[in-house]
């Protein structure tokens, strides 16, 4: 997928309770999770006696390395802490939107650090706001927040994680959370399982928490499991593992579009490889829609697993026909900036003419959004002298919004609704063009049952009934 065309990221969350070093492993955590957020970082940790909490917009690199340096004191020694990568889906793109947040609850300091979209969220806000809760940001996230004080006021008599599977039952959506008080860390997934969350340990007694499991490796933790859809996991200050269920799962609904592009293909995901799910959607590609071409070209970075599989399987030749520019600047830092992201992007992979002239060129792309930076890059490669240009696609036509955490363009924009998938091909000057099948798309997950996954913004099949969304301007 073009960088232009990339639906607005989500967010990457990584946690550690107990074990050395904290910090340093919460940073690299992070930092591996930099690709699901790049608008704002945070970290909040507990010091024993008391929390601490700092955040900004910028990447993880540059928030950690404004970290106040009272937290190196000698004598303060970090516990354990969450943090937070962002990139706004609901909620806008405002510094007081950066997470973990961090506030005071019936006299307990209570962070929390949210990845997905909370569906009924406009309505729960209506109600909070008639009940005089008064609200700090535009975040779903924060609605969890009062709604634990407000079961805490009513029923849970001090019992904040009562409180926060009361909170967590009137929820619908997706929400894969971590919280943080002085003594306690806890996991949450929804009863969906829409994100990702997995746990590892360390040999010093420690424990993490990540998105993603390309966050464990690089901080020498070793996986133990998924947090299971539905299922709240507390580390208290013992940092003993407990589990509690705070709902039952009418079903599973991962989002497939994590194997398909967001997730890292170090990773493993809902119980596969990244890499490996990567690969084979490239191979059944291959099976579904041959073409007759000479090299098979990856749009890079991220269809470069699938054309490796494509290329596998079809027995032609994969060259590295597209140069990326690594220097030209970030294009979504600044997720206003579209016209200039826009500039930017068809900037940023150049044609190698070399690679390609008088060649039957096949791309790989991981998905079409809005077409645009797709229609460029064929007509770059014929100018470069491509004899044909062939277009090969690793997952089916994208025509529906996603309410579970990723911002796809309105679905007026989507290339799939704008242009009769017969007209396609001659609208982006192809030669041909081939998308993967849904079921060829499923069948290339191992682990869990095609059933398991959410496809609503291929088929429209909304796992959470569009009955009970509300639906967002
Ligand atoms: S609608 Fe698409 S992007 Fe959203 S959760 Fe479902 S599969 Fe993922």
């Amino acid at each position: 997928m073009s960088h232009t065309e990339k639906p607005k990221e989500y967010c990457g969350l990584c946690g550690v309770s107990g074990g050395e070093r904290v910090l340093e492993r919460i940073q690299k955590g992070l930092h591996t999770l930099q690709h699901r957020g790049q608008e704002a970082a945070g970290v909040m940790v507990s010091t024993g006696p008391s929390c601490l909490l700092h955040k900004a917009t910028g990447l993880v690199e540059q928030v950690f390395a404004t970290i106040p340096p009272a937290w190196f004191d000698d004598g303060v020694n970090l516990t354990r802490g969450i943090s937070h990568v962002r990139y706004g889906t609901a909620g806008g793109s405002i510094a007081a939107n950066a997470q973990p947040l961090m506030v005071n609850m019936a006299g307990q300091t209570v962070g929390i650090a949210h990845n997905g979209t909370i569906c009924n969220a406009p309505s729960l806000r209506r109600e909070l706001q008639n009940d005089g809760a008064l609200f700090q940001t535009t975040t779903d996230t924060e609605l969890i927040l009062h709604l634990m004080s407000r079961a805490l006021q009513k029923r849970c008599h001090g019992h904040l994680w009562d409180a926060l599977a009361e909170a967590l039952s009137q929820l619908k959506g997706a929400f894969s959370l971590l919280l943080l008080t002085k003594d306690t860390m806890v996991a949450v997934r929804d009863p969906y399982g829409f994100r990702p969350l997995a746990i590892a340990d360390y040999d010093d007694g420690g424990y993490m928490v990540a998105s993603e499991t390309i966050a464990f490796g690089v901080t020498g933790a070793t996986s133990v499991r998924e947090v299971e859809p539905g299922e709240m996991v507390i580390w208290n200050h013992s940092n003993r593992l407990e589990s509690r269920r705070f709902a039952d799962s009418p079903r599973r609904a991962h989002c497939i579009f994590e194997h398909v592009y967001f997730a890292r293909p170090g990773s493993y995901v809902f119980g596969d490889s990244v890499y490996q799910v990567r690969k084979e959607l490239g191979r059944q590609l291959a099976r579904e829609a041959p073409v007759e071409a000479d090299v098979i070209v990856p749009v890079p970075d991220s269809g470069l697993y699938a054309a490796l599989g494509f290329a596998e399987q079809s027995g032609i030749p994969l060259d590295m026909a597209l140069s990326r520019n690594h220097y030209v600047g970030r294009t979504f830092i600044d997720p206003a900036l579209t016209s200039s992201r826009l500039k930017l992007a068809t900037s940023k992979l150049q044609p190698i003419p070399e690679a390609v002239i008088g060649k039957r060129v096949c791309l790989i792309d991981d998905s079409i959004v809005r077409g645009n930076t797709c229609r460029a890059r064929v007509h770059t490669l014929r100018a470069a002298g491509a004899r044909e240009v062939h277009l090969r696609v690793s997952c089916p036509p994208h025509r529906f919004g996603c309410y579970f955490g990723i911002d796809f363009p309105e679905r007026e924009a989507l290339l799939a609704n704008k242009v009769p998938l017969r007209d396609l091909c001659r609208s982006l000057r192809l030669d041909s063009l081939s998308y993967l099948s849904q079921t060829g798309m499923l069948s290339c997950v191992r682990t869990r049952k095609p059933e398991d996954f959410c496809c609503a913004c291929f088929d429209g099949e909304y796992p959470v009934q569009p009955d009970e969304l509300d639906k967002r301007p």
